[in-house]
């Protein structure tokens, strides 16, 4: 059992028998010293753990059909993808890049959605030619630029309208995304638009609304609300003759990162969800219609772990002394782009007494790039490896190579087996896209 809030650690951690960090029976410290760090760790048995409580809770809520598509952005790899579809989830893609991972591993393509604000015409083709389940909508633009690209189409591509409900929601504002003034997301009033648009459109079927509040949201109630929005929607096109299949509520359910903060209650979300769909329709007199879901981060946080590896100290006259690590904002932008918080160990030790606080440093060039400010941990010296619990989503697949450094490599960890499922980068993997003149 780890010490502190174990729910923020994948669900296989523990201590091994010399009290160092194990995941899914494989020691991290082993693991570091063969593969290097940063490296990131994933728990299997977590992941497939969320998977399926996402889909089995929301099944049994729900009298009607219950989708649950996996939002790619958290994190996307190939390995991954083969996890998200023997689950039986679906798949979220924002940009052709994603789409064409999923095609390459023989995701479904009819259980692939595809978002995104500004969708290129080339990957609204590609979508389209690649026949996905559905392409959801984001403004006027591009739901003329669709209708034009599908005006040959014999079977009609089947679309979802991504709405601003106007519900804002307690989280950082950068990743809000519900408010009427966001760049996400049709306005309200924008629906007898859509509706005379989609009039001249053959090549277009407009099967489910949907929207997205933004992201670590730990209040069910927004999402109650947002289906009542979308639902007045479905009566406002059903008056024009147009009878949508499904509710989309996006994703954005809050995870644990620090201590005192709670795991989702996935059956509450999920009833309250059922609720609102169920009563909701009926006091509109529409079918029940089919209720579908994108979890993100809290299918994929938990799992992860990064591994960094203490490289030098500095203690400033200040007197809070920095802990200088090999990775940083660029394998894991949250805490430069807003603040993020996380739980750190040292991987020998996880339950060894704090000495005191002191301050993750990541390694580059930029004051901002500090993992973990205050952070308690036992003394620590160069050749120490730091462990960051949650630290799956929203970091690798936000990742860049920021100051020339390669990317960590990414292991899938299961009964005490580790599998590669992306190499580290190397100098040449640096130089491959390089021309000299
Ligand atoms: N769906 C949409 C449209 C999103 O934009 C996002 C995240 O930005 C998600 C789902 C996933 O959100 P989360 O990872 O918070 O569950």
């Amino acid at each position: 059992m780890m010490p502190g809030n174990p729910t923020i650690w994948p669900i296989s951690a523990a201590l091994g028998p010399q009290g160092q960090l194990m995941i899914a029976g494989c020691d991290t410290l082993e693991l570091a010293r063969i593969h290097g760090t940063p490296l990131y760790l994933f728990d299997e048995a977590t992941i497939r753990q969320q998977c399926a409580a996402f889909r089995d809770t929301l099944a049994a809520a729900y009298a009607g059909e219950t989708q649950v598509h996996y939002a790619g952005k958290a994190l996307i790899t190939s390995a991954l993808v083969q996890i998200i579809e023997s689950e039986g989830l679906g798949l979220d893609v924002v940009s052709g890049g994603e789409l064409y991972m999923a095609q390459q591993v023989g995701f479904p393509a009819s259980r692939i959605h595809m978002h995104g604000n500004a969708k290129p015409m080339r990957e609204l083709r590609e979508a389209v030619a690649a026949g996905i389940g559905q392409i959801v909508v984001d403004n006027l633009d591009e739901l003329a630029a669709l209708a034009a690209i599908t005006t040959e189409q014999t079977t009609p591509q089947p679309i979802a309208l991504r709405i601003a409900p106007g519900i804002t929601t307690d989280t950082h504002a950068h990743i809000q995304t519900g408010q009427h003034d966001s760049k996400f997301g049709l306005p309200l009033d924008a629906l007898p638009a859509v509706v005379a648009r989609l009039r001249t459109a053959p090549g277009l079927q407009l099967v489910a609304l949907h929207c997205h509040l933004g992201s670590q949201i730990f209040a069910h109630e927004p999402f109650a609300q947002a289906v009542a929005v979308l639902l007045d929607c479905a009566v406002q096109l059903r008056d024009d003759g147009i009878l949508v299949q499904e509710i989309n509520t996006g994703g954005g359910i809050g995870v644990p990162y620090i201590a005192g903060q709670q795991l989702p209650d996935i059956g509450a979300y999920a009833a309250q969800l059922a609720q609102a769909m169920t009563a909701g329709c009926a006091a509109r007199g529409l079918p029940l219609l089919r209720l579908a879901i994108e979890p993100g981060r809290a299918i994929i946080a938990r799992a992860g772990v990064a591994l960094y590896g203490v490289v030098g100290r500095k203690v400033p006259p200040s007197g809070q002394p920095y802990l200088h690590l090999d990775g940083g904002m660029a394998d894991n932008p949250r805490p430069a782009l807003y603040g993020a918080r996380y739980t750190a160990v040292l991987a020998a030790r996880p339950a060894a007494a704090a000495a005191g606080l002191v301050h993750l440093a990541g390694r580059y060039c930029e004051s901002g790039d500090v993992l973990l400010r205050d952070c308690p941990l036992p003394a620590a010296t160069p050749g120490d490896v730091v462990a960051l619990a949650a630290a799956g989503a929203y970091t690798l697949s936000m990742a860049s190579n920021y100051n020339q450094v390669p990317r960590p490599a990414v292991l899938l960890l299961r009964a005490g087996q580790a599998t590669v499922i992306r190499r580290r980068e190397t100098y040449a993997d640096l130089m491959r896209l390089e021309m000299m003149v």
